[in-house]
């Protein structure tokens, strides 16, 4: 029997929506099923306030926004997409408060944060170097804060459909995390479990030392830049656009979008980590 859907309030801050696009691009299931049926048996959500998907705009969506936490702290789950500007009140503000003060008010009250894409996660491109508005995670905003609530990551740039389902499905049945759920950088190790390297299609080229020199060509990207080595994502069993396509197969070297470092670490991006910074790099959070 269907119990009551979880209510989801879904917190846009400093990032470029991109998470909120992929997460429309759900194919299985898709966007409908997700929002309208049951992601597993008997529990469901409801998006109860996107500001990009809703239908009102302006005062009657910040009118929506307004109510929470109010009579339903303790009733609903906060997503955020975006990173959270720290360092002055007007680089980042949604209804005229600034974003970080919504932001820790809205996790207060909420059971549960999932930071959905890298931004939300760690900071991402907003807190790339120098990062000039101080942008920080979720998780590094509600520590500053003081606010004990779980946090489970969904990093990726964007984040992929199938981690965000995989990530509620799991909170629907099991509830907030443990913390032998969660790797060092938090996320589900049941959402993030291996290695792209480990999976790769081209991992026998690079077990055999044939390595691609140039963009097109066969072989392993290693010496392209990929840090398929450095990042945990399951991109070569889910692909990309339901499963058409993804960054290794299109012949692009993997960035190392879902780690703690990006973009930073992986930057300049088509240059081969040397071994120093392989070692002081993502494995170090695990
Ligand atoms: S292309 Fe990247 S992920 Fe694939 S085997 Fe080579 S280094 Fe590893
Ligand atoms: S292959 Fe790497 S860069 Fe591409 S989506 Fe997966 S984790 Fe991100």
């Amino acid at each position: 029997m269907r119990g009551k859907p979880l209510a989801v309030v879904w917190f846009q801050a400093a990032g470029c929506t991109g998470c909120s696009v992929s997460l429309m691009n759900a194919a299985y299931p898709d966007i409908k099923d997700l929002l309208l049926d049951e992601i597993v048996p008997g529990k469901s959500i409801t998006l109860v306030f996107h500001a990009t998907l809703m239908g009102p705009t302006g005062r009657p969506a910040l009118e929506v926004l307004d109510r929470f936490p109010g009579k339903a702290a303790g009733d609903y789950l906060l997503v955020v997409e975006g990173a959270i500007p720290t360092r002055h009140p007007n680089f980042g503000r949604v209804g005229e408060r600034p974003m970080a003060e919504r932001a820790a008010e809205l996790a207060h009250g909420a059971v549960g944060v999932v930071a959905v894409g890298t931004c939300a996660s760690y900071g991402g491109i907003p807190a790339g170097a120098p990062n000039p508005t101080g942008c920080v995670g979720m998780g590094e905003l509600l520590r500053r804060e003081g606010v004990d609530v779980p946090v489970v990551n969904v990093p990726g740039c964007p984040l992929h459909p199938r981690w965000f389902v995989e990530t509620v499905a799991h909170l629907l049945v099991h509830g907030p995390p443990r913390p032998e759920d969660l790797d060092g950088a938090g996320r589900l190790r049941a959402v993030y479990p291996d290695l792209v390297h480990d999976n790769c299609p081209r991992r026998g080229d690079f077990d055999v030392g044939r390595f691609a020199t140039d963009f097109g060509a066969e072989g392993c990207l290693y010496e392209l830049g990929c840090k398929g080595p450095y990042t945990d994502a399951n991109c070569p069993y889910h692909e990309w656009n339901g499963g058409v396509n993804w960054c290794i197969k299109a012949g692009h070297p993997c960035i190392g979008c879902c780690e703690p470092e990006f973009p930073d670490y992986p930057s300049p991006l088509f240059r081969k980590a040397s071994a120093e910074e392989a070692a002081r790099s993502y494995r170090s959070v695990r």
